[in-house]
């Protein structure tokens, strides 16, 4: 079968390989719709993962090709969502409260992690009983791909930021991750909610999702301009965006007794610097916390509820759409370019 991805380090192409083998829990897929996303190209780049003959891509909504013989929800033509991390439902930790650290840190995410991902005629998903859901009848596949790692990292964001209504939240970052920060924010009842970042088209779809206010990290310290903004600082920030001098900055907003919240990927070169007087000297109450994004059949069940009853349009993320499986080239360049006009881009099969 043919599939797009990593050659090596730095250089994308199509890959011929076997087509994947179903074990007796697992499904065979082929895709519906796919969408890249930052995760993909730091891989490409030299990121977590495999270094090379990866086949790329987590993103998906497919047709169910094949099932193992102990499958019992799922059977050949079903048309489903496929979670981003698929954990081993077995293993003690997702047994636990932390789900996404299966095996070990971040080892739900089997797709680029452990194996090939889904930018491939098929793809294979692990014990598919708990990692697969069936689309909803009033959800479009297009929608429904914003779910898998886009809404639910995004809200587990706002998850790990505590906030109660009428709060003060900054989102550091408005690419997709962060726009569904704030949609998730203004679901959880923030009062105000205050969004980084200056791509003109992020910028209005942050409005439309419940941005109260916009700042600009170009136009000078965030620090400052938030405290100008909030006098004491906000209740919790959220970081989807940035660099290692964001996470300093985040502590630096947040008033005693808040919540940081980040669900950024820092680089594995960064030092992550604390000055002691933006922990107030260890005693100023305020939380930090760093998540992973959420996984399995039922996170994502409950991210098409939200969907599906009306709570969140998705499709406010999608800004470029290409048709047929060998664009799939043409939208990963674009991912990997990033220009100023994108959002997400998707490929409808
Ligand atoms: P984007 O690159 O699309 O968005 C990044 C945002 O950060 C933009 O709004 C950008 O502003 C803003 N930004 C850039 N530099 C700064 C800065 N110095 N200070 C403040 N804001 C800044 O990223 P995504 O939305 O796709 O992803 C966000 C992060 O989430 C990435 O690190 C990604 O790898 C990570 N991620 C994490 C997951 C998890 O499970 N924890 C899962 C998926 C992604 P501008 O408008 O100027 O571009
Ligand atoms: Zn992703």
């Amino acid at each position: 079968m043919k599939g797009y991805g990593m050659l090596s380090i730095d250089h994308a192409g199509w890959i011929e390989k076997e087509r994947p083998a179903c074990g007796p829990l697992d499904a065979v897929v082929e895709p519906i719709v796919l969408a890249p996303c930052s995760s993909d190209t730091h891989v490409l780049h030299g990121g977590n993962g495999p270094k090379k003959d990866l086949i790329l891509g987590h993103e998906a909504v497919g047709r169910v090709v094949e099932t193992g013989n102990l499958v019992s929800k799922f059977k050949a033509g079903d048309v489903v969502v496929v979670p981003c991390c698929t954990p081993n439902w077995l293993s003690w930790n997702t047994q636990g409260e932390y789900n996404p650290h299966d095996e070990g840190l971040m080892a739900s995410f089997k797709f680029l992690g452990s194996k090939d991902g889904t930018f491939a005629e098929y793809f294979h998903v692990n014990q598919a009983d708990a990692n697969l859901v069936l689309l909803p009848e009033n959800v479009s596949p297009e929608a429904a791909v914003m779910t898998v790692d886009m809404m639910s990292t995004g809200f587990h964001g706002v998850e790990n930021a505590n906030v109660e209504f009428g709060d003060t939240v900054v989102v550091i970052g408005i690419g997709p991750v962060g726009l569904m920060s704030v949609a998730g924010t203004k679901l959880h009842g923030a009062g105000r909610i205050i969004a980084v970042g200056t791509r003109p088209n992020c910028v209005e779809v942050a409005k439309e999702y419940g941005a109260t206010d916009i700042i600009s990290y170009k136009d000078g310290d965030i620090v400052k301009q938030v405290l100008e903004m909030t006098k004491e600082g906000a209740d919790s920030v959220i970081i989807a965006g940035g660099n290692a001098e964001t996470f300093r900055q985040a502590i630096d907003m947040t008033k005693p007794g808040g919540y940081i919240s980040n669900v950024n990927f820092f680089d594995i070169s960064d030092t992550l610097a604390m000055p002691a007087l933006s922990w107030g000297l260890g005693m100023a109450d305020k939380t930090i916390r760093g998540g992973f994004c959420p996984g399995g059949a039922l996170r994502i069940h409950k991210m098409l509820e939200m969907i599906s009853n009306g709570r969140v349009d998705t499709t406010k993320l999608i800004t470029h759409t290409f048709n047929g499986f060998d664009k799939i080239e043409d939208a990963f360049k674009l991912m990997d370019e990033k220009p100023k006009d994108l959002i997400k881009p998707i490929i409808v099969i």
